[in-house]
């Protein structure tokens, strides 16, 4: 896969799947923009190993919920390195409970993170790609959005409402040369997933047809094969990482 000249947003890339695909896509020559909302150091980390492979790219601090922000955000990083080729919408978070005990906050705020979020930046890099006449978006969906899980209804309804919002914008952006798809991974060994007690953790693998969680990297490689050139007839997909626990 080669990502010369293309440069590539990934939201949510200071930590887990967002950090391994943004080290994946500069690999393969993207010039890579590494967005978080607080970690900083960890960022420039990621920015420091983008750098030491040989590749460029900025580090860029905006909560994707914040919608001024992303239009001034993601407008200056197409003017500033020339485009925007590939939108990585990776930033997420979780706000588990029990519907009957989950607070109305803690519902407006994983709806306003994960899919709010992905509205904004979609819709003001879907102006950028238009002109360009080129563009890959891969969202991250998940396992959850499909099967549903006790405690996670806030989650549930973010992740599935990702795969409708992948479908649609699929088919509005597709006539301007712009693919949509979504990635579904399933129990990756990230720090969303390393607050799971053992027994839940004991659980889930069990159902794991490959009898191990996945890695950040398993999803990284998926999304780049989405961004490159080889994935160019493909739009409205919703790939599925998840080790055979959900098929
Ligand atoms: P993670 O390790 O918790 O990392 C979350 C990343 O999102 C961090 O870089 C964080 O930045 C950033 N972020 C959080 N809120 C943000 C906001 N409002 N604006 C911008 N950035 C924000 O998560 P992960 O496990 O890698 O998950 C990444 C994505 O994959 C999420 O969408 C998640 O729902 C999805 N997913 C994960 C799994 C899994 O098993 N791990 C499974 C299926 C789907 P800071 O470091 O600055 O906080």
């Amino acid at each position: 896969m080669d990502f010369k000249d293309k440069v590539a947003l990934v939201t949510g890339a200071s930590r887990g799947i967002g950090r391994a695909v943004a080290l994946k896509l500069a690999s393969c020559g993207a010039s890579v923009v590494v967005n978080y909302a607080s970690n900083k150091e960890l960022a420039e980390e990621v920015l420091g190993e983008i750098e030491a492979m040989g590749s460029t790219g900025q580090v860029r601090q905006f909560d994707v919920s914040d919608s001024l922000r992303v239009r001034e955000e993601v407008s200056s990083i197409a003017r500033e390195l020339g485009g925007l080729h590939i939108l990585v919408n990776n930033a997420g978070i979780n706000r588990d409970s029990l519907l009957v005990r989950m607070k109305e906050e803690d519902w407006d705020e994983v709806l306003t993170v994960n899919l709010k979020g992905m509205f904004n930046t979609t819709k003001i890099a879907a102006r950028v790609m238009m002109k360009q006449r080129f563009g890959r978006i891969i969202n991250l969906t998940s396992v959850i959005g499909e099967m549903g899980n006790p405690g996670q209804s806030n989650y549930s309804a973010s992740k599935s409402g990702i795969i409708g919002f992948t479908k649609s914008v699929a088919k509005e952006l597709g006539p301007r040369g712009i693919t949509v798809n979504a990635v579904s991974p399933g129990f990756i060994d990230t720090d969303m997933t390393r607050s799971l007690s053992d027994s839940v953790k004991e659980q889930y693998l069990k159902g794991i047809a490959l009898g191990r969680f996945g890695s950040p990297e398993d999803v990284a490689g998926v999304v780049a094969f989405l961004a490159s050139e080889e994935a160019s007839y493909i739009t409205g997909e919703v790939i599925r990482i998840n080790g055979g626990i959900y098929t």
